[in-house]
């Protein structure tokens, strides 16, 4: 029991949980939580509980440039696509200790800021050279050891790459990147998939609309109907993408990922980024999930995703700490508010008749959709049935914000993930 929390998706004074043996939870309420024999109590006393924290998008290895990429200097990145020189030259450095250590150490920072689980859109799959490892999965298998030693659940987002770019010549960085063909590809998962349980499920990530061609699109929607798997795909990140998108199909990157399939069951699509869209791909984007990541979009000079619209037309949004230069969602959450506040110069924008108070929703696009995102319908909220997935957070300035309602406000628009003081994933406590 705890002061104040969000429990069966809704905010509420005094919520109380009941976890049995397994983690999972079998009675919530509200007030005083009756007793049985048996019971073990935990009073939270003025802590705010809430669902565990879900990082919809990440690229675990890129964490190890945090810091390297901000001095001006000749040759030192001054763009998105120099920035990327620099995360390729990274990229290439790693052998799957290597891989597993960056991944670990990634991980459980993310753990101690509150996610419970994150989907990693990993794209290191060969060696430097191109030439696969004696075991063809060792690097993703790196990352899902990772995952397990830290404790924190996993949807990994396996990436096919194909090409620079159309009538591009691969660069040698992005040799280990790519399989060679969709079909390698197709394997590759099918072996990850016998894998999948709690704590690991597995979903299809073609890269971009620049990474990969029609025909591979077109595969990997009908590879995804088949087995009821989620795709994630970065669209519309730059500018330059879009131009080269119309150039190759005459129509936006969103526009070519709905001709290919993979926009047609509601929620299992997610675009990453979708930050240079129109009002066409807008009402394309209102039956799936759109993925912001405001600190990275922010850092790589992308732009402004537009999250008022985007979640007016209906779009499920989430968000995800991608280059894990910063891994806090409670900022990435507030960033989408923010940002929009700067964009249009009006404030609250993200809340609507239905969805009257910053800190629920903020929270919410934080945890259940994320949750929805990586096709986890099972977390991203406290009620029965469900893993204990929680996290205990300190409210973040008690003697300015001391009524509950505010408080959770004031986390969400002026604190940050250091408020989190304690973090469970299947009932077991990890922090
Ligand atoms: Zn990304």
């Amino acid at each position: 029991m705890a002061a104040h929390g969000v429990v069966d998706g809704h905010s509420c004074e005094h919520p109380w949980v009941r976890v049995d043996a397994t983690g999972t939870i079998v009675a919530t309420g509200a007030g005083v939580p009756p007793t049985a024999a048996n019971d073990t109590a935990f009073d939270l006393g003025h802590r705010l509980l809430l669902p565990g924290m879900v990082n919809a998008h990440s690229h675990a290895f890129q964490r190890l440039i945090r810091g390297k990429t901000h001095t001006l200097a000749a040759g030192n990145p001054d763009s998105f696509w120099s920035w990327r020189t620099a995360m390729y030259a990274a990229a290439t450095t790693l052998d799957p200790d290597g891989v597993y250590q960056a991944t670990r150490d990634c991980f459980a920072e993310m753990l101690a800021a509150g996610i419970t689980c994150v989907g990693e859109f990993h794209y290191l799959h060969h060696r430097p050279d191109g030439r696969p490892y004696d075991q063809a999965n060792a690097l993703s298998q790196a990352v899902i050891a990772a995952a397990t030693d830290v404790g924190i659940r996993l949807a990994l987002l396996e990436v096919f790459y194909a090409r620079a770019g159309h009538q591009q010549q691969l660069l040698p960085e992005q040799r280990r990147f790519c399989d060679a063909s969709v079909e390698a590809y197709f394997a590759r998962v099918d072996a990850l998939r016998g894998r999948s349980s709690q704590q690991l499920t597995i979903g299809l990530a073609p890269h971009s609309v620049r990474a990969v061609g029609f025909d591979a699109l077109v595969a990997i929607a009908d590879y995804a109907t088949r087995h009821d798997m989620v795709v994630h795909t970065h669209v519309s990140e730059q500018p330059r993408e879009n131009r080269e998108c119309h150039a190759e199909h005459g129509c936006s990157p969103t526009e070519i990922l709905a001709r290919a399939g993979l926009l047609a069951r509601p929620r299992t699509f997610t675009a990453v980024h979708a930050i240079h869209i129109s009002e066409r791909d807008i009402e394309l984007l209102a039956t799936q999930n759109v993925c912001a990541c405001p600190t990275t979009e922010a850092d790589l000079g992308d732009g402004i995703v537009a999250a008022d619209r985007l979640l007016a037309a209906g779009s499920n949004l989430c968000v995800g700490s991608d280059s894990n230069a910063v891994i806090d969602l409670v900022q990435e959450a507030r960033l989408l508010e923010m940002h929009t506040r700067l964009a249009t110069g009006r404030r609250l924008c993200l809340l609507s008749a239905q969805r009257q108070q910053l800190g629920p929703i903020l929270w919410n696009i934080a945890s259940t959709n994320g949750a929805t995102a990586l096709g986890r319908p099972d977390l991203g909220e406290l009620s029965v049935g469900r893993p204990f997935d929680a996290v205990v957070c300190e409210p973040a300035y008690p003697k300015v914000a001391d009524e509950p309602n505010a408080a959770f406000d004031a986390m969400m628009a002026a604190g940050t993930a250091a408020c989190i003081r304690q973090v469970f994933v299947g009932g077991r406590r990890l922090r």
